[in-house]
């Protein structure tokens, strides 16, 4: 599959040929016709396999496709991307910043270990379309209200068995439950293996998923 058979926003095609890609990896030829219809999925894919082309396309495509009608409030994300580890996260929201380039979306990037009150300008100065976080971090947000979750529109969980493996699945378990409920958002799952726990948690997070194994 090339990317020009995707149908893809035109903003989004510009990132992906300035990003030198044209034929679609294996984990996205198979997911994308779903999840750009909007499904749920469970994607079984290891780093390097192009899963978060697969995602932040997903998600780049939804926001640019619905926008959204009257005000918009600052700190009301459309979407979250949560990942494992600070490295994981500024990889994603880098890599969010090349795709996205000429969409004219806003990614923010919460991590732990790092300023809080320098992230939080960043989320108050501006309407903020992508949060890429680190469990933690996002909980700080959203205890303190400094970010509200209940108009997320999609939701993406990487490396599932790591955030599992790590001990991050009670604050997952509380970011999710801050989302609309399933039925109302888009959720994405990746994991490098589907354990019996990962799948647990897959059927509880997502909604008539397809599941995609490469
Ligand atoms: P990931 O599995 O998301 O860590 O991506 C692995 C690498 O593959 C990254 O450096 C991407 O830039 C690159 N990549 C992702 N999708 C494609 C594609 N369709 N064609 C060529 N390279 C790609």
């Amino acid at each position: 599959t090339r990317f020009h058979d995707l149908d893809l926003r035109e903003e989004i095609m510009h990132g992906v040929a300035e990003a030198g890609f044209e034929y679609c990896s294996p984990i996205q030829a198979q997911i994308l016709p779903h999840t750009l219809q909007g499904h749920d999925a469970i994607g079984k894919a290891q780093t390097g396999t192009g899963k978060t082309a697969a995602f932040l396309i997903t998600i780049f495509n939804d926001l640019l496709c619905n926008p959204l009608e009257g005000e918009r409030f600052l700190a009301e994300p459309r979407a979250v991307i949560i990942a494992p580890t600070r490295e994981l996260v500024m990889q994603i929201a880098a890599d969010a910043e090349d795709l996205g380039r000429h969409t004219g979306l806003n990614t923010v990037a919460l991590i732990g270990g790092a300023d809080y009150q320098k992230q939080l300008q960043k989320v108050s100065r501006r309407v903020t379309d992508l949060i890429v976080a680190t469990p933690g971090r996002l909980i700080d947000f959203v205890e303190r209200r400094d970010l509200y979750l209940d108009r997320v529109e999609t939701l993406v969980l990487d490396e599932a068995d790591r955030m599992l493996d790590m001990g991050f699945i009670p604050q997952v378990k509380r970011i999710v439950r801050s989302t609309p409920r399933k039925e109302d958002r888009q959720t994405l799952l990746f994991s490098a293996t589907f354990t019996p726990d990962i799948m647990n948690l897959a059927r509880q997070w997502t909604f008539d998923p397809v599941t995609i194994e490469i």
